[in-house]
């Protein structure tokens, strides 16, 4: 039997740069400081490096057109000439402009896109005047966000982009035959929403694909062999339809002349149901992700084609861990040798991960001999590689080193913590359940908390301004002493408590000026996490996040928020809410330690927050909000999964919550929209009140809640923070009436969408004076 080389393929790479070089450029060049030739050259040099650096770690199928300015959906957007009406398109090849105004909005005519306020967690929007940017949405389930593409009925296609093929002949000037990225068009078109008419986007499908052929037909002629198509798509649940959309697509795209080998890439899943669909289509070569679905190595090796090569997603494109290469090799060895065509690969591309470790020098040396990131990724397929090729001995001292940090990770003091762990492991029913259902604690906290019919409030954060930040920075460089800072603070605190008092509102926030960022704030304070210094990921467009790190067991030293608390409601007799972020939010905006379920994880995350509860209410909060922004995000790709995440989710989020007396009045948040598919869960957290975004849809968002009869006390958003917009009184007047209308009145708070940390200080008082304005007005009428 031939025993054919083993090669390495890495299916895209962080394009943000060591050192954010990009982000930088975009955003000089978004400021005018820069123009598009200097943009464009620094993008460039940013791809020869990218190129360079992986085939010097040993990558022998290196990818090109993973590259975006921006967004790699948004760059098929402009391949395929789905560009909005609104961006004004000429029809020609898609320039910088029209490309930034898709992504950031077309802001004054001539502006370099408008600059739509969104956290860095990417919860979106905002106005500017001209065209709006596209719709953000999480990719899948990272925490990367996409544009959307947005379709009409008679959408036309054609080529608006040869960026494909310029970046396929840019890599082959330096010398590097790439195999060039597509998005493939079925999971284009799923990933897409359609404007106007509501239609079914595969019926676009005969109209796209000639573009697609186009693109792989000039590649072929350039000189490209293979083409990566991502089908990301084909781990979700697929209808009939869709299944047969694929059939279709690659029996047409297969007939392409000249001929072009397609390796059809589906990754952050198993393929499940839809196996058969893909094992079906003319390709020649199909990759799987087996960090995420490792059971489905056995079955696709037994019915795949002979012919078709094989492409093994065996390290974790989503994570910072070291893989342990003997274990790979065990596995992908009897494969090899059967004679199967094999490509050792990430599970996905590494644009998930941050670049590179060597940058991360004040780590423990224990801990970062842990990690890997995508160039310690691109080493590892390499060294598998050569396993592989030439037998283990030929790279013993790597396969070593690689057994003795999995062994140092397993056993480690430093992660295992016995008394954590026999914490998390008690399933006394007790630890998530509050003494009393919540029609008792009710009204017990209404007796002691005598509010008002639409009592006040805001989600937590009040203006980061760039004296906020500035002060930050400073104290982070030694320029300004822990005693200057914390006095810094104490005086914004002070001015904010005192401000609140002046406009009328009944529940005060601190303003949480001391935090950062409402996950890293808490993972700085709890054991088991670890921060990087430059480990950034791209969040979206030229933002970029630095995920904490969970390595170990989670637990909470010391008090994180409660001097803070004490501080802030020594200043006034009104409740001063104490304010965190709950378990699954830190969870799911963390790189997670892949040796336990995650949700034990999050569990030793609740226990720890369950502490703070209750040493606020000893400290003698009598309001305690636990955000769970990021609790919707965290669901499964695949439907059937979800009822075992929200089981774990909500217990997480039970646990913080019900070690505190009824009188003490819970409140969680949610800044998102989407509640329908989870509003039992929702239900089943058992908060006696939660805030959440309704402002931008006129409260139909509270169908849900009212059709599901929520028990509890809601505060829907009466306006939108996204936006420095300063809605009036009779506008936040009419949304609380059409709010009355939907859920009893005597169960609704009112508050803003989210907090206001983005916005500025003149419009959030504008905003919360006619706030109040209109929940007075509204309390003369109930
Ligand atoms: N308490 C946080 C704040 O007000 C909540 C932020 C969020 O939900 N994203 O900023
Ligand atoms: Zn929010």
């Amino acid at each position: 039997m031939t025993r054919h080389t083993v090669q390495v393929a890495t299916l895209g790479f962080p394009r943000i740069g060591p050192k954010r070089e990009l982000k930088t450029a975009l955003e000089a060049y978004w400021a005018g400081k820069i123009d598009g030739d200097a943009l464009l050259s620094t993008a460039a040099e940013l791809r020869a490096l990218t190129w360079a650096r992986q085939r010097d770690l040993g990558a022998d199928i290196v990818p090109s057109n993973d590259f975006s300015l921006y967004d790699q959906v948004l760059d098929l957007t402009a391949m395929v000439g789905a560009v909005p009406a609104a961006y004004g398109w000429s029809g020609d090849r898609v320039d910088l402009a029209t490309y930034f105004a898709m992504a950031r909005g077309s802001g004054a005519p001539g502006s370099r896109g408008g600059d739509s306020p969104v956290c860095e967690h990417g919860h979106v929007h905002g106005g500017g005047e001209g065209a709006p940017a596209m719709e953000m949405t999480k990719w899948f389930d990272t925490n990367y966000h996409y544009l959307a593409p947005e379709f009409t009925a008679d959408q036309v296609f054609r080529l608006g982009s040869t960026k494909a093929l310029d970046e396929y002949l840019e890599a082959r000037g330096q010398g590097i035959d790439t195999r060039p990225v597509l998005l493939g068009p079925v999971s284009y078109l799923l990933l897409g929403k359609t404007r106007g008419a509501d239609f079914d986007v595969l019926s676009l499908l005969p109209r796209l694909l000639p573009v697609y052929a186009e693109v792989l037909r000039s590649l072929a002629r350039a000189g490209a062999t293979w083409v990566q198509m991502d089908e990301p798509c084909l781990v979700t649940d697929l209808s009939d339809e869709a299944k047969a959309a694929y059939d279709h697509a690659y029996r047409v795209l297969a007939d392409v002349t000249p001929p072009i080998k397609l390796m059809l890439t589906p990754y952050f899943g198993a393929l499940g149901d839809n196996l058969h669909t893909a094992l079906k289509l003319p390709v020649h070569g199909l990759h799987l992700d087996l960090i995420r679905a490792s059971e489905q190595l056995a079955p696709v090796a037994s019915d795949m084609r002979p012919d078709q090569v094989l492409s093994l997603g065996v390290i974790d494109g989503r994570n910072v861990w070291k893989a342990d290469l003997n274990a790979v090799l065990d596995r992908v060895e009897p494969l090899v040798a059967s004679g199967r065509r094999v490509v050792l690969a990430p599970s996905c591309s590494l644009l998930h991960t941050p670049i590179d470790l060597e940058r991360e020098t004040a780590l423990e040396p224990e801990i970062r001999n842990w990690l890997a990131f995508a160039v310690q990724k691109v080493a590892e397929l390499a060294t598998l590689a050569r396993a592989l090729n030439q037998g283990r001995d030929a790279v013993k001292a790597e396969l070593d080193a690689s057994t003795a940090a999995v062994a140092s990770r397993r056993t480690s003091p430093r992660i295992n913590d016995p008394k954590v762990q026999a914490r998390a492991a008690d399933a006394d029913p007790a630890l998530s359940n509050r003494t009393s259902s919540f029609e008792i604690r009710r009204t017990v906290q209404q007796r002691r908390l005598n509010l008002p019919a639409y009592p006040t409030t805001t989600i937590g954060s009040f203006p980061q301004t760039a004296e906020v930040r500035k002060a930050r920075a400073d104290h982070g460089k030694g320029v300004i002493d822990d005693a200057a800072y914390a006095a810094f603070l104490r005086e914004e605190t002070a001015r904010t408590v005192k401000w609140q008092e002046d406009l009328g509102l009944d529940v005060l926030v601190h303003g949480e000026f001391e935090r950062n960022d409402m996950v890293q704030y808490f993972g700085e304070q709890l054991s088991g996490f670890v921060f990087t210094k430059a480990a950034w990921v791209q969040s979206y467009g030229s933002r970029c996040v630095r995920p904490p790190i969970i390595y170990g067991d989670v637990s909470r030293p010391r008090p994180m928020t409660v001097e803070w608390w004490r501080y802030a409601q020594g200043l006034t007799e009104r409740p001063m809410k104490g304010m965190l972020t709950g378990p699954v939010t830190i969870l799911n905006w963390s790189f997670v330690r892949d040796d336990q379920p995650r949700s034990e994880t999050c569990r030793q995350i609740a226990f720890a927050i369950r502490d703070e509860v209750i040493d606020l209410e000893t400290a003698g909060a009598v309001v305690i909000q636990i955000d769970e922004a990021a609790l919707r995000e965290g669901l499964p790709l695949r439907r059937a999964d979800w009822a075992a995440y929200l089981d774990w989710a909500v217990e997480c989020f039970r646990i913080t919550a019900s070690g505190v007396r009824d009188e003490t009045q819970i409140h969680t948040h949610m800044c998102y929209s989407e509640f329908n598919d989870i509003i039992q869960s929702i239900g089943a957290m058992d908060a006696d009140v939660i805030s959440i975004e309704t402002s931008r849809s006129r409260m139909e968002l509270l169908d849900a809640f009212s059709d599901y009869r929520y028990p509890a006390e809601i505060g829907p958003g009466v306006y939108d923070i996204h936006s420095p917009r300063v809605p009036s009184v009779d506008e936040m007047a009419a949304l609380l009436t059409a709010a009355a209308g939907k859920l009893p009145a005597d169960r609704l708070w009112v508050n803003p969408d989210c907090g206001l940390k983005t916005r500025g200080w003149a419009e959030t008082e504008a905003a919360l004076t006619n706030m109040v304005s209109a929940a007075k007005a509204a309390r003369l009428e109930a």
